[in-house]
């Protein structure tokens, strides 16, 4: 058995970037508390609190031994008094008063419920709340609620998107992903990215990237693949977002989630049949299920950015931009990564963490 001791915590960097953190997580009593915090400022939009709980979530999952006692915990980095205050209810109480205040309160509840549809953000969220509607059946009743495409299309699949995809699921929308693109792009080359390739068991959707080795095209790949699963009769929703590269200019100084490849948001028809081990999430009598799917189409010489990018986890991502930029100066983002005015090239993921001084993490290593 394992215990925390000086010479273990001494060892915890203070960057995601620079831990190995697995699937396995040792502390998820204490994560999953610290997690309902974090998704709590997120849904109120609080930033503060939202940082620094989530970089103290990701330290005690990268701990290689489970937190047994107080002992020690003043030393890991990232975490302070409040969470630390967190972890000493849950050792003597089992849960966090706090924690079990937030899960009671109509506010969070109504606000987690509405995001978890497609198409939801905190924002709309929040307008929904205010004007006092709690529940779906409230909000499609409503006749001055207006529904975009992509909500109405949240709401038409909910029940499906809602209950997320297995590892097998996603190997099956790899198969379907990758002979369509075969069929209308021979050239061209689609791998999995996001928490899929992390190794997650579970995920929201799958994520891929698709790039050509000739110039130019990869702006016309998304719309060919889209129109192929169209003819399939597999696309049920999709939205498509052309490339904005050639608008910008890189680096751009401010960081932003969103970035300038062309990329695609959909809905597709996985069918049961696919699904290795009989597809029993597959809805009984209809013999498909509803999935999403992220597609985004890099050039070429942008992909070792783009996987990087696109692989997460989102805390991972963070510290690796941060880390980039308090203790290297440089800028990395899903394009590029500037040293100064100085554009550092890479082919792999690996040649970007040479760049930045740091030892390569494996995708399973990165579920920060
Ligand atoms: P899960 O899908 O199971 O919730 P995930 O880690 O795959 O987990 P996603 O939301 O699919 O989460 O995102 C995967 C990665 O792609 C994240 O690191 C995120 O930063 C990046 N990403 C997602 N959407 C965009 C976007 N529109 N622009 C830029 N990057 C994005
Ligand atoms: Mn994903
Ligand atoms: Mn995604």
């Amino acid at each position: 058995l394992m215990r925390t001791g000086p010479a273990q915590q001494s060892t915890v960097c203070p960057y995601a970037c620079q831990r190995r953190t697995t699937t396995a997580n040792k502390n998820k009593r204490f994560t999953d508390a610290l997690e309902v915090l974090v998704e709590y400022h997120e849904l109120t939009e609080i930033e503060g609190p939202r940082v620094a709980y989530s970089r103290a979530a990701s330290v005690l999952k990268s701990l290689p031994w489970t937190i047994e006692s107080m002992g020690g915990t003043e030393a890991l980095p990232c975490v302070g008094e409040k969470t630390r205050t967190l972890i000493q209810e849950i050792l003597q109480y089992g849960r966090s008063f706090e924690v079990e205040k937030i899960l009671a309160d109509e506010r969070y509840q109504t606000l987690k419920l509405f995001t978890s549809v497609f198409g939801v953000g905190p924002k709309t969220a929040d307008k929904w709340y205010r004007r006092g509607l709690r529940s779906f059946s409230q909000i499609l009743a409503d006749p001055d609620v207006q529904l975009n495409r992509m909500q109405q299309n949240g709401f038409l699949h909910y029940t499906d998107l809602s209950r997320g995809l297995s590892a097998a699921e996603a190997r099956a929308v790899e198969a379907v992903v990758g002979e369509t693109v075969r069929t209308v792009a021979p050239n061209a080359r689609v791998v999995l990215t996001g928490g899929f390739r992390r190794g997650k068991e579970f995920g929201h959707d799958v994520d891929f990237i698709v790039t050509t080795a000739e110039p130019g095209r990869e702006n016309s790949l998304l719309p060919l693949i889209m129109g192929r699963l169209e003819e399939q009769g597999l696309l049920l929703f999709q939205a498509h977002h052309p490339s904005t590269l050639a608008l910008k200019k890189i680096p751009c100084r401010r960081f932003e989630a969103m970035d300038y490849y062309s990329k695609c948001f959909l809905i597709l028809k996985l069918e049961g049949s696919r699904v290795q081990g009989g597809g029993q999430a597959v809805p009984a009598g209809r013999g498909w299920r509803a999935v999403r799917v992220d597609l985004v189409a890099p050039p070429i010489e942008r992909f070792a950015f783009t996987q990087l990018g696109w692989t997460g986890s989102k805390q991972f991502e963070r510290d690796l931009r941060r880390f980039a930029r308090v203790e290297r100066n440089m800028l990395l983002d899903n394009h590029a990564l500037f040293d100064k005015a100085k554009f550092l090239a890479a082919v792999t993921e690996k040649d970007i963490f040479a760049h930045l001084g740091l030892e390569y993490m494996e995708p399973w290593q990165r579920n920060a």
